[in-house]
């Protein structure tokens, strides 16, 4: 982590907690991050949680986020969730391009972008996944992944000053158990650190890089110790308050 970056732990609850479990799971959460300063803790249940979650974080230090949106604010797309829709259930974030999406619902880079953008339109901050498979992994092609998958999102990265999140998830470490070992994470978010240096050093400096894969209490501490790593994306261990606490807890600057 760096001292200029506020570090940023986002839980993604994927297709858990839809109904009342979520507000007792929010509630506790937002009990215990209650004594932490200086860094920002992000929730992002199911749509169908969504304003119930809101009424419960009211005035406590949470933030509401959602895990997907339409790149339309409104039509007939039968089953989708706009941005403005989100907006008004009380999400404040949004997740784009995470890698569920992208494989088992064929999301390629331009709807990640359109998404993106949906985002931005109506004031929500994206948390943009990018990451590369195993076999992109093993055949080398790790950087070169991730690179295409940034170029897509640049333009809105530029827009928004520092708003929006790039979080890189190898998709090899989620749900797995698998991390990413600090030297490989590293070295991905020092290169997509770079690459947004060449938009200007600001947007670079400003703009938070969280890992995600597999975090748990026991690699949190080590992987938050990367110098361009500034926070986290938490699938499995965000559904058990104590695990993400501790996760937030070793994320709270000294
Ligand atoms: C995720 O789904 O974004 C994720 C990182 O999951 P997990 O922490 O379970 O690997």
């Amino acid at each position: 982590m760096n001292a200029q970056r506020r570090p940023l732990i986002a839980g993604n609850w994927k297709m858990f907690h839809g109904g009342p479990g979520a507000c007792d799971l929010a509630a506790q959460i937002a009990a215990g991050v209650e004594d932490l300063d200086h860094i920002d803790v992000v929730i992002c249940p199911p749509f169908t949680a969504l304003a119930a979650v809101a009424a419960e974080l009211e005035g406590r230090k949470v933030q509401l986020g959602a895990q997907n949106l339409h790149p339309q604010a409104s039509g007939a797309f039968t089953g989708e969730v706009s941005g403005p829709m989100l907006v008004e259930c009380g999400a404040r974030w949004v997740i784009v391009g995470h890698s569920e999406r992208r494989h088992q619902y064929g999301e390629g880079d331009d709807l990640v972008a359109a998404k993106t953008k949906a985002a931005l339109d109506v004031g929500l901050r994206p948390i943009i996944c990018v990451g590369e498979t195993l076999a992109e992994r093993t055949g080398g092609q790790t950087l070169a992944v991730v690179q295409h998958q940034l170029e897509a999102v640049m333009p809105m990265l530029e827009r928004s000053q520092g708003q929006a999140v790039v979080a890189y998830e190898p998709v090899w470490a989620i749900g797995t158990g698998h991390n990413a070992t600090t030297a490989q994470a590293q070295e991905v978010h020092a290169m997509i650190r770079a690459q947004l240096r060449q938009l200007s050093s600001q947007l670079a400096e400003r703009t938070r890089i969280l890992y995600g894969g597999s975090v748990k209490p026991d690699n949190a501490a080590a992987l938050l110790s990367c110098p361009d790593v500034d926070g986290a994306l938490v699938g499995g261990a965000s559904l058990d308050p104590h695990q993400f606490l501790a996760i937030a807890r070793a994320a709270q600057p000294a």
